[in-house]
């Protein structure tokens, strides 16, 4: 069955060489009770270790079922341990964070035997015991007696052919000592059993052959046994594994032994994730309050493409000698640089044509809120305010102008507060400010003098005004030759060819909006621009200026631009002479300048068109700010993960230390070295799980504080600090896998642990 040739086993102590077994031979029958006797320091306990598979030989060999041992490797040696041997110390080695049923469980739970048969068979070996009773108890609430009682079922619960007693009697009172010799020599009837014991009373009773041990050698057997030959047999060994659950719950077991550290441990961990969490959920915050700024801004502040003249600055990488690299550089020479400023900026006048206009109608329609085209073109605005009698509104002063086509924008960012908004040409929409202010002078250009403090909405919806066609508007002299406005306003008032008017509705800004894009005052709809454009192209006087280079209305003579804008005044000229775009947000500003910007390359020089960007130094500069802060931020962040990392390394090194006599018994019952290290990785995968959802938690709950201090200090930011439950979870996972790293190392210093050793440690 077992047979042990020639083994020779030295320890190096320093220098010296300590000598443990000299050259032992023997042989053991497949059922018989061997003792194995001899003075302290004789080589019984390594005997049995090496026997046992939990120490390696020097030379020789064992030979297990005519199988020789000399190839083998480590895990098969573990399966060894877990298949065949059960053992049995005289310090009963049973782990103290899991139930006595756990601990028998646990050579089973390695050879990967399914949950119910591992119970079953437990609670059959803790019966024949006698501890079927005990068996959710811990080991620590148990007596010495009980506890050897534990081991040995321990040992019996894989069905092993071999068990292997290290005193097991060493730490008991003599009455229980009988007790746990009657249950092992009970044992012995259909196994193997070697015990070993320095007392030969105890030999003597209850054992049937007595090897006596001295200085590494065998010096006595009272039967030995001779295999006649080399005999071989197939001897095949279940490899042992645990899995990672297993682990999980072996370690969660043990923190939950030490609930209070582990605790301390995972909250420490967390201050570097709620660091992280909190300058994470602040820069989210702010920056969706800077796009929400950029919208709002952005909205107020359009690109803007006009025919005014505008003062253009050149880069400072074209002043002369100056190249774009160096741009930002202080010269290093020491001579002055002349320039011509006058040669560096310059006045543009911007010429607006059907194909810019053109060009700008296609921009992706997605990347702004809204386009709107100024005309000039004067519309002949006339109200009736009292019976007959009529006068003009000077439109300037009702803030009067085409309302945009982007309704979805409009009803998403708008209230109507009172009527509907217009569906028709004919019909106008009263914009507010959001106070519900109205300007006195708005009021005096509706002829309306006689009013104080504030107006009822009413008031204003049903207003009604006309539009009177230039050619009722404008009479010709023949004394002059030249177009006046008509003084008999009544007259043109009532013509047929009036287009009239009335507000259908009143509209405010939303408190929350995105942004703004209608003006406030009285606004119309682009297909009354379109309608009055279409008559007033073909009006008197509209045509009389079209043929003359001289006002048809003064007499004066006219410059090209300023004939230009006269056109547009009366209709002629439909080209648009100022553009706003009004973009989505900050991206697609930049997309939408990119496009206008190609339009110039292949114009040329002179007949360029620039646009203005008021927002774009604003919004620049503090987003530019936002990032470098929670760059910096940031990084003081990791530094306190960094360090909470090598913390939770140092802790799992101390927990490995503390762990070594499990790490000891494991080994013992057939755990691979992998296991052991499954173990620690479980541990650190557990803290770290904690640490994360602790700091998360943490986090999550100081952004109400934080929110409210800087809601109290800035109005418009009561809610700065979003915590988005991606940035959460992902915290969570660095959590987990910066713990694991930096438990990797003491997890494998655990891992290389001698078994021997290990068990000895206390
Ligand atoms: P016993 O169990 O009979 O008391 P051991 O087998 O424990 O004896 O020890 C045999 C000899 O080997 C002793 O001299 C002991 O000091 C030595 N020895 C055992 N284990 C080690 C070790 N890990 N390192 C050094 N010497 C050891
Ligand atoms: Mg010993």
């Amino acid at each position: 069955m077992l047979q042990i040739k020639e083994v020779k086993k030295a320890y190096q102590v320093g220098d010296f060489k300590q000598v443990a077994l000299n050259g032992i031979s023997v042989s053991f029958r497949k059922n018989e009770f061997v003792a194995i006797v001899g003075q302290s320091g004789s080589g019984k306990t390594t005997t049995l270790n090496i026997i046992g598979g939990l120490d390696r030989y020097d030379s020789g060999d064992i030979i297990i079922k005519g199988k020789s041992t000399k190839d083998f490797k480590d895990p098969d040696w573990d399966a060894y341990r877990n298949n065949s041997i059960g053992f049995v110390f005289q310090n009963y080695n049973l782990i103290n964070h899991i139930t006595v049923l756990d601990n028998v469980e646990m050579g089973m739970t390695l050879s990967g035997l399914p949950s119910k048969q591992r119970r079953k068979r437990a609670i059959e070996v803790l019966d024949r015991v006698g501890l079927k009773d005990h068996m959710y108890k811990r080991p620590n609430q148990l007596s010495g007696g009980q506890m050897q009682r534990v081991a040995i079922a321990r040992a019996l619960s894989n069905n092993p052919e071999i068990i292997m007693a290290d005193e097991p009697t060493g730490a008991l009172d003599s009455q229980t000592s009988i007790q746990i010799m009657e249950l092992i020599k009970e044992i012995a009837q259909d196994k193997l059993v070697i015990l070993v014991t320095h007392n030969i009373h105890i030999a003597e009773q209850y054992a049937n052959r007595i090897i006596t041990m001295s200085d590494g050698n065998i010096v006595k057997d009272t039967n030995p046994y001779v295999i006649d030959s080399d005999y071989k047999t197939e001897y095949k060994l279940t490899k042992t594994s645990m899995s990672f659950k297993q682990a999980l719950n072996l370690s969660f077991n043990n923190l939950k032994t030490k609930l209070g550290r582990a605790l301390i441990t995972a909250f420490a961990g967390s201050i570097g994730i709620i660091g992280v969490g909190l300058v994470l959920s602040l820069s989210n915050g702010l920056n969706q309050e800077i796009n929400s700024l950029e919208t709002g801004t952005l909205s107020d502040f359009p690109l803007t493409i006009s025919e005014s003249p505008m003062y253009m600055q050149m880069r400072p990488g074209r002043y002369p000698g100056m190249d774009e690299n160096t741009e930002g550089e202080f010269p290093t020479g020491n001579e002055l640089v002349i320039t011509d400023s006058s040669e560096n900026s310059f006045l543009h006048y911007n010429k607006l044509t059907d194909d810019y206009v053109e060009y700008v109608s296609n921009i992706d329609p997605t990347l702004y809120n809204d386009v709107s085209y100024g005309t000039s073109l004067s519309m002949n605005l006339l109200i009736e305010v009292e019976e007959d009698v009529v006068s003009k509104v000077q439109t300037n002063q009702i803030g009067w102008s085409e309302l945009p086509n982007n309704t979805d924008f409009i009803f998403d960012n708008y209230d109507i507060l009172e009527g509907a908004y217009p569906t028709n040409k004919n019909q106008l929409l009263l914009v507010v400010d959001s106070y519900n202010t109205i300007d006195i002078q708005f009021l005096t250009a509706l002829g309306i003098s006689d009013s104080e403090g504030t107006l009822d909405f009413s008031e204003f919806v049903g207003m009604e005004f006309r539009i009177v066609p230039n050619d009722d508007y404008y009479v010709y002299s023949d004394i002059t030759s030249l177009y006046n406005i008509t003084t008999d306003l009544l007259t043109a008032y009532n013509s047929p060819d009036a287009i009239s008017l009335s507000i259908s509705g009143i509209a405010r800004v939303k408190q929350d909006a995105n942004g703004t894009i209608l003006n406030e005052g009285i606004g119309y709809l682009s297909e009354l621009t379109t309608d009055v454009m279409t008559n007033a192209s073909t009006s008197d006087i509209a045509l009389a200026q079209v043929a003359s280079d001289t006002s048809v209305m003064t007499g004066l003579p006219l410059t090209e631009a300023a004939k230009r804008s006269e056109l547009r005044r009366l209709g002629a000229l439909e080209t648009p002479n100022s553009i706003r775009i009004y973009p989505v947000d900050f991206n697609t500003k930049n997309e939408i300048k990119t496009y206008l910007d190609s339009y110039n390359d292949d114009m040329d020089e002179g007949f360029e068109i620039y646009y203005l960007d008021l927002a774009e130094t604003i919004t620049d500069t503090v987003g530019t700010l936002i990032d470098t802060i929670t760059y910096v931020l940031v990084a003081f962040s990791a530094i306190s993960l960094v360090v909470s990392s090598i913390m939770i390394g140092i802790i799992t090194y101390v927990s490995v230390l503390e762990r070594t006599k499990e790490i000891g018994i494991l080994r013992a019952l057939g755990a691979r070295k992998k296991d052991i290290s499954r173990v620690f990785n479980a541990e650190t995968i557990l803290i770290g799980l904690t640490a994360g959802a602790m700091g998360v938690f943490i986090a999550w709950i100081l952004t109400f504080p934080i929110n409210k201090i800087i809601g109290n200090l800035v109005e418009e930011m009561d809610a700065i600090a979003k915590f988005s439950s991606v940035a959460m979870l992902s915290l969570i996972a660095i959590s987990v896998v910066l713990t694991l790293f930096s438990g990797l190392i003491p997890s494998r210093i655990a891992a290389k642990k001698d078994p021997v050793e290990a068990l000895r440690s206390e």
